[in-house]
């Protein structure tokens, strides 16, 4: 009973270095012994870290000079100074269109703001002293109303374009190519648009690049 409970054990005792089929233990070594390369993982030029430091900083010292060689391959952009170019459909920050006298083509009829999933439009719509008659394509269109304010709060716009495809008027556009940037307070980023008449009175624009 008891040579049997001996040999049991000796089935299950680990398996020395000598007897590992590729002839290393994978263990770590024990401390004061220089188990040669592998040991631990590491050979013996690795474990002195000299030729590693010297082989990470001839890595960092090649792309450091084919960066000054060949600045094409640079990955950084200078940004804002050199700004990046954005694709020609980019969802820019807004603006309003105007006819050749200056009027502007928003004739107050709420469809961007009710169109927009953020909730951020805010117009106030006024009515023109004497209705402004315009010719659009061969159409002659009588326009009563204007917005007397126009904002748009950026903090809150997804810039999902909504209020460009809802207008009727071709009056909203998103082709300024500018977009907020950094600014300090909530008003930094509320673009603020105010008409008499349906001339504009003021354009305060929120920070931009
Ligand atoms: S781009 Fe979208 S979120 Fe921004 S104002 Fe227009 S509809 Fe609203
Ligand atoms: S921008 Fe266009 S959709 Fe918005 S209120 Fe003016 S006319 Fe209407």
């Amino acid at each position: 009973m008891s040579e049997t409970h001996t040999e049991t054990v000796k089935e299950h005792a680990p398996a020395s270095a000598d007897s590992h089929p590729h002839g290393a233990a994978h263990g770590p070594a024990s401390p004061g012994t220089d188990a040669g390369p592998g040991a631990g993982g590491l050979s013996l030029p690795e474990r002195i870290y000299v030729v590693e430091v010297v082989r990470g900083l001839a890595i960092t010292l090649g792309h450091l000079f084919r960066n000054l060689l060949f600045p094409g391959r640079f990955r950084t952009i200078q940004w804002p100074e050199l700004p990046r170019p954005l694709p020609q459909r980019f969802r820019a920050k807004h603006r309003l269109n105007k006819w050749e006298d200056g009027h502007t083509k928003c004739t107050a009829c709420m469809c961007c703001a009710t169109a927009c999933p953020a909730g951020c439009i805010t117009i106030v719509a006024g009515e023109f002293s004497k209705p402004l008659v315009k010719v659009d394509a061969g159409v002659t269109k009588i326009i009563e109303k204007y917005p007397t304010l126009y904002d748009i709060d950026l903090l809150k716009c997804v810039y999902c374009g909504f209020c460009v495809e809802a207008c009727p008027c071709d009056a909203i556009k998103m082709d300024t190519g500018k977009f907020p940037r950094a600014g300090y307070s909530r008003e930094d980023f509320l673009w603020q648009n105010r008409f008499k008449d349906g001339l504009p009175t003021l354009e305060r624009n929120a920070a931009e690049a």
